[in-house]
């Protein structure tokens, strides 16, 4: 397996070395292996979809292969992911699960990242099993149980005064010796591993007309839709389902790069997980949406209320960032023709936010 640019073209064996992005030209890496398209019975996510990713992680938590719930809202049929009962709490343990592994493999000791929250959880829960010793940098923002989680686990979590200055403070754990900066919003193992989510359901329901996810760093936009296209290019599927992102008008950089344009509203900082105002693979999401004829919708703090109160109402125990995509759900679902398959990603359990 390779890390490439595709950029500039740079690239080098991935099983001996490791680069968050581009050497050269500071672009987003891809990370380049072999697939076989081979889906084997078992519980085990990984061992399930191995002829779909990189290596096979040495630890397993549980992860992956969540229920999938189907409700009839309307004319439409509704399948809600419940990425949220994943052990960490989040769909990010997916990624975190390979990311880790693959640290570990290459000899690292410590484990940095900067996250809003669930990540933080995620990379802490899963270094910890490989003996790694994680540090953790969130905004002061950030819900108080995602960081008392992180320190129960026995993460060393340093507070930033927000998202912006974590990204800035991380530069200064990464000249640490052993440090492996897990960078999730650039680690091409984060979309590699969320993936999972398009070949459960494809297992289960085959392609949905119609995808919904939130859009924060994308990576969980750009890992439905690389499993999606995993599947049409090994021939298991032959149409790609219509991928649409949800951000907050308070932070719209990829409405802002699809449309040219930012859209006023109200403020959306309840969605605190999708709150990245710079996500380095932009361009890809943009890309990804296009690519399936999708939009991006914008949500703000009133109807992401409403919709996380609703899905409360139906046993659905998600944080707000997850209702963001129920409300945009809301907002379009009009457009959406009658009979059609929906898919909606419920990323993040809401136990952490009480
Ligand atoms: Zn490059």
């Amino acid at each position: 397996m390779k890390w490439k640019c595709l950029n500039c073209g740079f690239e080098v064996d991935a099983s001996v070395e490791y680069y968050w992005k581009c050497p050269r030209c500071s672009s987003p890496l891809i990370l380049d292996y072999e697939s076989t398209c081979e889906i084997v019975e078992s519980k085990n996510v990984w061992e399930r979809y191995r002829g779909f990713i990189p290596f096979k992680p040495g630890k397993y938590r549980g992860e992956g292969l969540t229920p999938l719930v189907e409700e009839k809202i309307g004319e439409h049929r509704v399948l809600f992911k419940l990425d949220y009962l994943n052990p960490g709490g989040s769909f990010k343990d997916r990624g975190t699960a390979l990311a880790i592994a693959y640290g570990y493999k290459l000899g690292f000791k410590k484990t940095l990242v900067d996250t809003s929250g669930n990540t933080g959880i995620s990379v802490t829960l899963y270094s910890k099993l490989y003996g790694l010793e994680p540090i953790i940098v969130m905004p002061t923002t950030a819900p108080q149980g995602k960081k008392k989680a992180v320190l129960k686990l026995g993460g060393r979590l340093v507070e930033a005064e927000s998202r912006a200055t974590a990204t800035q403070l991380v530069t200064r754990f990464m000249s640490e010796p052993g440090v492996y900066y897990v960078g999730h919003i650039w680690n091409h193992l984060y979309p590699i591993g969320h993936a999972t989510i398009a070949y459960e359901v494809f297992e289960e329901q085959g392609v949905p007309d119609v995808v919904i996810v939130p859009v924060g760093s994308g990576g969980l936009l750009l890992g439905v839709h690389y499993g999606f296209k995993k599947l049409k290019e090994c021939g298991l599927i032959n149409r790609m389902p219509r991928i649409i992102g949800v951000q907050g008008y308070s932070c719209q950089p990829v409405y802002r790069e699809l449309y040219g344009t930012e859209e006023k509203g109200e403020e959306s900082n309840l969605a605190d997980g999708i709150l990245v105002p710079n996500p380095p693979r932009t361009r890809e999401i943009v890309e990804a949406v296009k690519s399936t004829s999708g939009e991006v919708v914008l949500v703000g703090n009133t109807e992401i209320t409403r919709a996380h109160s609703e899905l409360w109402e139906q046993g659905f125990l998600v944080e707000p960032t997850s209702a963001a995509t129920y409300a945009g759900y809301k907002k379009i679902m009009n457009k959406i023709p009658s009979g059609s398959k929906t898919l909606i990603v419920l990323t993040g359990s809401g136990l952490k936010t009480l």
